[in-house]
């Protein structure tokens, strides 16, 4: 059975002190929580110390919202995996639909993100998920086969050990319009087909895959009672410690009855 995941996505949200008091408040309220799901939380770049010192006595982990392939050097405003490793880090999502739609990331360059990510030892949330108007010209697997043998090409099994892969319909994000759940198991079952066609049914039956897209504690244990969803990767729920901990506290539920 895999073990659900549950990571927050702050996106580009906070300050320090409400960063670290969001922060101090889930760890203060999670206790028996992390026996059975992992908690990930992804605060902002200028926060992830900060954040990460005020968790450490905890089981949440921290992430990062993108990092830049290249090991450190001249690439003015980047931020190098190496540097999310020496604050902590343990995770970094790569491929979010508002990199790739609003700061126009190819999956040519999300490769080399995930490559050189799972290079320096951190996991990788990889996030693929199609348009409304692919939606509605049936194209939703044709476009998560692209992102993913794009996002994939020449990572090797041993590695992809260290990926999980978060389905977000981008017609979903933020919206308010959640993927039903016989959609979100349809387009979750579809990935791990995919994953046993380019790698081996060990590996697709030990990967992760979390479902993204207007995850709220009122909907959260229907989706991730769905066989192939493994946990949720919540943007704007995550931002309050009540209803991420709500989302948790599903997380649990689903992973008794799974
Ligand atoms: C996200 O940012 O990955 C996300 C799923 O956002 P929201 O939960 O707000 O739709």
């Amino acid at each position: 059975m895999r073990r659900p995941l549950l990571a927050g996505n702050w996106k580009m949200n906070t300050t320090g002190a409400s960063a670290t008091e969001l922060a101090t408040s889930l760890a203060a309220q999670l206790v028996n929580e992390t026996d059975s799901v992992d908690v990930v939380i992804c605060p902002p770049f200028p926060y992830l110390a900060a954040v990460g010192s005020a968790i450490s006595e905890n089981r949440i982990e921290v992430g990062a919202q993108d990092s830049y392939f290249e090991t450190p050097g001249a690439f003015t405003g980047e931020v190098a995996n190496e540097m999310l490793v020496d604050v902590g880090c343990k995770w970094v999502i790569l491929g979010h639909s508002e990199r790739r739609h609003v700061l126009g990331e190819t999956d040519e360059l999300i490769n080399k993100k995930v490559a050189a990510a799972l290079e320096q030892g951190l996991k990788v949330i990889l996030c693929v998920g199609e348009l409304l108007s692919e939606r509605e010209d049936e194209q939703t697997e044709a476009v998560l086969d692209r992102q993913m043998q794009g996002s994939l090409t020449g990572i090797s099994a041993e590695s992809v050990q260290d990926l999980v892969v978060a389905y977000e319909p981008v017609w979903a994000i933020g919206t308010g319009k959640t993927a039903t759940k016989e959609q979100a198991e349809s387009a979750h079952h579809h990935l791990r087909k995919w994953l046993t066609s380019r790698y081996n049914p060990d590996v697709a039956d030990a990967t992760r895959i979390l479902y993204g897209g207007s995850v709220k504690p009122d909907n959260a244990l229907a989706l991730m009672n769905q066989p192939n969803v493994d946990g949720a990767l919540v943007g704007g729920a995550s931002l309050k410690a009540d209803s991420f901990i709500g989302i948790i506290r599903a997380g649990v539920e689903a992973s008794g009855s799974n």
